[in-house]
């Protein structure tokens, strides 16, 4: 350690000297003027200066380069540690410091002085230990940044995932991605169908220039189609003499441009692209940060997506359904008019009396099936109707309604002979009562229709609340239904040939109004039997509101 002994009062024994010397961590004296006297080699190694150099003299150039390590300005004189323990006559504890050297290398570090004393106990100088915290201290800023990234993948999945809207999702992630890694100016590309050409879904601060030349360009003719094969982030500065640079890229204020896979499902579903005016190359954990954001990116773009096609799946079915409901309509509405006029000739011919018994015969059979025709026809429309037009939901008192239902069909019940039991408390319903009154009616009457020749017919109309929606049931003890037949029933014609139903008349239209109807006020309808003879539950839901 070389000391000036001479005109500054510091005099430190050899044995100290050696001790310094032997010390891992930088040493420091000052005199009582605060002038650097000496320094261990740990400590000439931080400040960069010579064995030879004199200290004294250099002092004030040395001391220049402490820096406050969040301004990076130099620290005013009376604000060194060595100074504040002078004037105090005090030790100062680890203070941090950013050390700017003439040779343009920076150290953290952190000094902590204490005063010490002469013979006549007159302050004498400090003493200085210097810890050199660079490393600890870039680990610091490594993690710290690190941490403000993965909490900006969070922040750009949060609020990607707060709206499913393709060009939302697109120009969110632009922006999000510009923010996190500071970049002046972003884009998203997605390959075409076929995985030829990549195209620039969405930009900011682009040229036209440039998005022209990349907009529709060949997969393999640039870095986006690069990474976009290859799945990898490419992290390149204009200088680099790259081969699949865009040539407007050369022309651009843009020095570096970081290409990373937007990734759904493990596969890239295109590329986003981040361009700054500074030369950069990502590196280690931003290269993983970016590539968690292509993943989120990725996840968003898929869902949207998704949600995209449903939403235009449904709409061409609500427009199938549409066209088919109008065609139906029109063929029942026009089937209607030759029945009519054929009624009409058959009823006048009758009415002529002339005909013979056995013409009398045929007319009338020809009238009974035109009867029925015209039935089936109304009821076809009716089918077509349902939910198309004027129906207005109301408050519905729902006991009201079974008690019209059953009022209704009372003659027939009472001809069965049928025991009726209510079950549970009827609700009031926001719904078409017309509708709901349909449901009853056909279910009941398929009921009474289908009891077969049960002793004591037992008809039983339930309901029970399920919190979000009511579970209503229509349950009878008559003839059953087999377990196949159980989905099928409910499609329009369709009814079951047994013995048992044989003589039973019938369209099999009611349960496909029943469905459609249940469906249309948002509930579900099922049947439950457990065979034939074992009587049948038609059970549908029908939300609370
Ligand atoms: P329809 O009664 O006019 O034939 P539906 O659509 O109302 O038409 O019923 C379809 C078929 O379901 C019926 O033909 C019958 O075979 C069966 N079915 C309906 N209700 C019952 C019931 N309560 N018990 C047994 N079978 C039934």
């Amino acid at each position: 350690m070389g000391v000036d002994v001479k005109n500054n009062g510091v005099v430190i024994s050899e044995d100290l000297l050696r001790l310094f010397e032997g010390i891992g961590e930088g040493m420091i004296v000052t005199n009582r003027f605060g002038e650097i006297v000496g320094m261990n080699r740990a400590a000439e190694k931080v400040f960069g200066v010579d064995r030879e150099l004199n200290l004294r003299k250099n002092s004030a150039l040395l001391l220049s380069g402490v820096c406050d390590p969040n301004t990076k300005r130099p620290v005013a004189s009376p604000n060194l540690p060595f100074n504040q323990t002078i004037a105090s006559e005090r030790p100062i504890d680890s203070k941090e410091f950013l050390l700017k050297r003439p040779d343009g290398k920076e150290f953290f570090i952190q000094i902590s002085t204490s005063p010490f004393f002469g013979e006549d106990n007159v302050l004498a100088g400090t003493l200085g230990i210097l810890i050199d915290v660079t490393n600890r201290r870039k680990l610091e800023e490594t993690l710290t940044q690190r941490n403000l990234q993965l909490s900006a993948i969070n922040r750009i999945a949060t609020l990607l995932n707060r709206t499913i809207d393709f060009r939302e999702v697109l120009e969110y992630s632009v922006r999000q991605t510009m923010d996190i890694f500071t970049g002046d100016a972003g884009a998203i590309l997605l390959p075409d169908k076929a995985g030829r050409r990549i195209f620039v879904a969405a930009s900011a601060n682009l040229s036209e220039d440039f998005l022209s030349e990349v907009h529709g360009s060949e997969i393999t003719s640039n870095v986006f189609g690069k990474v976009l094969r290859a799945d990898t982030v490419e992290s390149i500065s204009r200088n680099e003499n790259q081969v699949l640079m865009p040539r407007t890229m050369r022309r651009s204020p843009f020095a570096s441009l970081v290409v990373f896979p937007l990734k759904a499902k493990g596969k890239a579903v295109g590329v986003g692209a981040l361009f700054s005016e500074s030369s950069r190359v990502l590196e280690g954990a931003q290269r993983e940060i970016i590539e968690g954001i292509g993943t989120v990116i990725g996840a968003a773009i898929e869902n949207s997506r998704l949600h995209e096609e449903t939403i235009q799946k449904t709409r061409l079915l609500e427009s199938k359904n549409r066209e088919l409901q109008q065609f139906t309509y029109a063929i029942t509405h026009d089937l209607k008019s030759p029945i009519l006029v054929i009624e009409g000739f058959a009823r006048e011919l009758k009415r002529s009396g002339r005909l013979e018994v056995e013409q009398d015969v045929l007319i009338d059979a020809i009238m009974t099936s035109s009867a029925r025709l015209h039935s089936l026809v109304n009821d076809l429309l009716d089918l077509a109707r349902v939910g198309s037009v004027d129906a207005v939901p109301e408050e519905t008192n729902m006991a009201q309604l079974v008690e019209r239902v059953l009022n209704d069909m009372s003659i027939r019940l009472a001809e069965k002979k049928v025991n009726v039991a209510l079950e549970g408390t009827f609700p009031q319903l926001y719904v078409v009562a017309r509708y709901v009154e349909r449901i009853f009616m056909n279910l009941v009457d398929n009921a009474i229709k289908y009891m077969g020749d049960q002793a004591s017919p037992q008809l039983t109309i339930g309901v029970q609340d399920k919190v979000d929606h009511y579970l209503f049931y229509v349950r009878d003890n008559g003839i059953g239904i087999q377990q196949e037949f159980h989905e099928r029933i409910f499609a329009i014609f369709q009814r079951v040939k047994t013995s048992d139903t044989e003589k039973v008349e019938g369209s099999g239209l009611g349960l496909a109004f029943v469905k459609k109807i249940v469906e249309l006020s948002g509930g579900t309808v099922w049947v439950e039997s457990a065979g034939k003879g074992k009587g049948s539950t038609f059970l549908f839901t029908l939300p609370r509101q």
